[in-house]
């Protein structure tokens, strides 16, 4: 399979199509010559609109380019990429940081947190620069679901790691984006933490009705989700819907027969639990 297109296009509810994004024969190469690197190889993908996809694959599968292409951080060599009915391969840089800031939201490894705001204020940080008024009942809601009325008032460093991972959730979630991209985000987390986070994405989901796509190396946190792609050599290999740890480390052994860090070789025997919160063999 070298395709994941399989949702229909309209019967969205909010005026939106029920695709929060799509790839169409996206190619992305690297360098040129002999030292040319083709990172994404003619991907098709659609993107459900209020579900949580996740990205899976061996490192250097094409996960993290998939994912900077489709949220407009990365260009395309070519292929097309739309957020709702948006060509944002056709905009022009200004337009298309625009449509990042207004419709897309981003939860990164590093918090990104600026240290010297407090937690509210890192929150609305987005809207304040963009100018734009926080909706205080869609804020309260925001709070509340990822667990932080009590902490407002914190620093970043007054706060744990997976409260800090929470405040980002929260930024990304308050200025209600159409989707959020999420790289790893329970990467610096201990699996303790990353679950708390974890079952907060989940939530925003099935209770604020957010679209979500993560990158993961974990099968713990790809189970969370309501689909996993996996991508092998910059194609889309497979897919896997309402998946559990099990079925997704099972199916992982069987794609990546290859020397990586989820490779079967290594990993052949053992149960999710022997991968720490990288999806690494402890
Ligand atoms: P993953 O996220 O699955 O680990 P990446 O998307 O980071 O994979 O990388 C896919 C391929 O593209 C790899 O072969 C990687 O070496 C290559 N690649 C990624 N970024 C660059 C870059 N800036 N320059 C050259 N090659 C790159």
């Amino acid at each position: 399979m070298t395709t994941a297109v399989s949702i229909p296009k309209t019967g969205g509810s909010g005026g939106h199509t029920a695709v929060a994004a799509r790839a169409r024969q996206v190619v992305k190469a690297y360098g040129s010559g002999e030292t040319r690197v083709v990172a994404l190889d003619h991907v098709d993908v659609d993107i459900a609109r209020g579900q949580f996809t996740a990205i899976m694959g061996p490192s250097g599968s094409g996960k993290s380019t998939l994912m900077h292409c489709v949220a407009g951080l990365d260009t395309v060599t070519s292929g097309q990429i739309f957020i709702d009915e948006t060509e944002i391969t056709a905009l022009k840089d200004k337009k298309l940081t625009q449509l990042r800031r207004d419709r897309i939201g981003f939860i990164f490894q590093a918090f990104n947190l600026l240290p010297t705001l407090n937690a509210i204020e890192n929150i609305t940080l987005p809207m304040d620069i963009a100018g734009r008024k926080p909706d205080q009942a869609w804020l309260d809601r925001v709070v509340e679901t990822v667990g932080l009325a009590e902490r407002l008032k914190h620093r970043p460093n007054q706060l744990s790691g997976g409260q800090q991972q929470r405040v980002a959730v929260a930024r990304a979630l308050a200025a209600r984006p159409e989707i959020i991209f999420g790289d790893e985000p329970t990467g610096n987390l201990d699996s303790r933490a990353g679950a708390e986070v974890l079952g907060f994405l989940r939530r925003s989901v099935d209770e604020l009705g957010q679209t979500i796509v993560m990158v993961t190396h974990d099968p713990v946190a790809a189970a969370y989700a309501n689909r996993v792609l996996y991508l092998a050599d910059g194609r889309i290999v497979d897919e896997m819907y309402n998946p559990t740890a099990e079925l997704v480390l099972e199916r992982m052994l069987r794609l990546s027969p290859g020397g990586t860090e989820t490779s079967a070789a290594g990993a052949a025997g053992r149960t999710p639990e022997a991968f720490d919160a990288r999806g690494r063999v402890s």
